[in-house]
């Protein structure tokens, strides 16, 4: 047999209901995590119906080019479930009644004071010469069968069940065949374009070659995934990481927020602990999201005082002192309101810093001077009020993150010692 790390590896995910907008593929995640954490790569993944030509022809096709797969689903006991029958037909092997599985799955009810239903019967057939894996969560037993070419691991459905026989019964298998370690990190940054990232990157990767290097752009901030390999060891693979995100952090400097998998709110209340340092916001447009996000993390109450929701123009004045004037002079979006905003709530809270959002989330209500996506974003501290101006694109609600984004961001530009350019 090959060595695993050239295996090619396709997982099968079976049932109908997976083909509906209703019901969603998680094993196939699950199962990749756990692939990836052996050092094996996923290439392909498919999901067929109960059908029995569908299943015996996408049982047909993947055994044709693979090498391992993982199928999962379809072993429970009733009409519509078939793949241990469909794998049996496309291998020609007999289906072996096994008295020891029949009487296990009738433990399995008795504990519960149930009769056995006759249709379980079918879950203690195995195929020829295949190796059981034990339900200890569920009546069908997996199976492990060699083709002699391929490897074919039958697993059920339900989530609560393969995972434990997983864990239990094909990691250890697996694990005896790992030739490859890989490790992965990620990179989180804020402020920086995708286009300032790979030009920074651009100069790097001669002298990464042997870190992979993803980059995810999303609203509001973007990931870089580092991906390494070694076929001694997982220490290894992880000091190439190590000196891939060095290099990484030293390009990038401020625009890093986390290289631990952390959420820009946590990074924040980190340094506010830290510093014995306090909180509070005024917020408009983002309808209490940038609070929220900062009081999901636990221990907030250490560093977070109070969050106003100024949402109407008399409550930006009662609320939090904005003088109706600058209102009528400026609007409510404007700099000198999320000024006064982020000065006002500090003041009442007490706080070490003010932070405010003030914008138009849109779809509606915007001007060609103000337009959907304007959003001021201040930072008030002791010695200093900070204003931003920001034009934020796509929808309501990611106009309200990349809000709550830039606000944790100001601040957290500010806690790191490095101020904003
Ligand atoms: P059972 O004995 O429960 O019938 P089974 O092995 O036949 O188990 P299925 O009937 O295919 O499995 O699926 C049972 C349940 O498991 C489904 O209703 C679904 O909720 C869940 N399930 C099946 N496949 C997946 C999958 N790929 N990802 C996530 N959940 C799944
Ligand atoms: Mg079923």
């Amino acid at each position: 047999m090959k060595p695993a790390k050239d295996w090619k590896i396709e997982i099968l995910a079976v049932g109908s209901e997976l083909l509906t907008p209703h019901f969603q593929d998680t094993n196939s995640l699950y199962l990749t995590k756990r692939l990836n954490d052996l050092g094996l790569d996923v290439q392909i993944k498919t999901i067929v119906g109960d059908q029995w030509d569908n299943l015996c022809l996408a049982f047909r096709q993947i055994l044709a080019r693979t090498d391992l797969m993982i199928a999962t689903g379809g072993l429970g006991p009733t009409k519509d479930d078939r793949t241990r029958e469909a794998l049996a037909s496309v291998l020609d092997r007999k289906l072996l009644f096994r008295d020891d599985l029949l009487r296990a799955i009738e433990r399995r009810f008795s504990s519960r004071q149930m009769k056995m239903p006759e249709v379980n019967k079918k879950q203690a057939y195995l195929i020829e010469d295949a190796v059981v894996l034990e339900n200890k969560n569920g009546t069908a037993p997996g199976q492990w069968i060699d083709t002699g070419s391929d490897t074919v691991i039958l697993l059920p459905g339900p989530p609560h069940e393969i995972k434990p026989m997983f864990e239990n019964y094909v990691w250890p298998r697996l694990q005896a065949f790992q030739n490859r370690y890989i490790y992965r990190r990620v990179i989180k940054t804020a402020g920086l374009t995708e286009s300032q990232i790979e030009t920074y990157l651009g100069d790097l990767y001669p002298k990464i070659l042997e870190v992979q290097l993803t980059t995810l752009a999303s609203p509001g901030q973007i990931a870089i995934h580092l991906k390494s390999s070694s076929d001694k060891s997982i220490s290894q693979a992880k000091h190439k990481v190590g000196q891939a995100i060095k290099l990484i952090c030293d390009a990038l400097e401020k625009g890093v927020y986390s290289t631990e998998g952390e959420e820009l709110e946590e990074v924040i209340g980190k340094y506010l602990k830290k510093k014995h340092q306090t909180v509070a916001v005024a917020e408009s447009c983002t309808g209490g999201f940038l609070g929220h996000r900062i009081t999901n993390v636990s221990g907030s109450s250490e560093y977070f005082l109070q969050g106003i929701l100024a949402y109407s123009n008399t409550a930006k004045t009662d609320l939090l002192g904005v003088s109706p004037e600058i209102i009528d002079k400026y609007g409510a979006v404007s700099p000198q309101v999320a000024l006064t905003m982020a000065t006002g709530i500090r003041e009442r809270a007490n706080a070490t810093y003010g932070l405010s959002i003030t914008g138009i989330a849109g779809p509606s209500g915007g001007t060609k001077e103000k337009p959907v996506g304007l959003v001021y974003i201040a930072l008030a501290h002791d010695q200093d009020v900070l204003v931003k101006k920001n034009l934020f694109l796509g929808d309501r609600n990611a106009i309200k993150f990349q809000s709550s984004q830039k606000a944790l961001d100001m601040l957290r530009r500010h806690l790191s010692g490095t101020s904003q350019s």
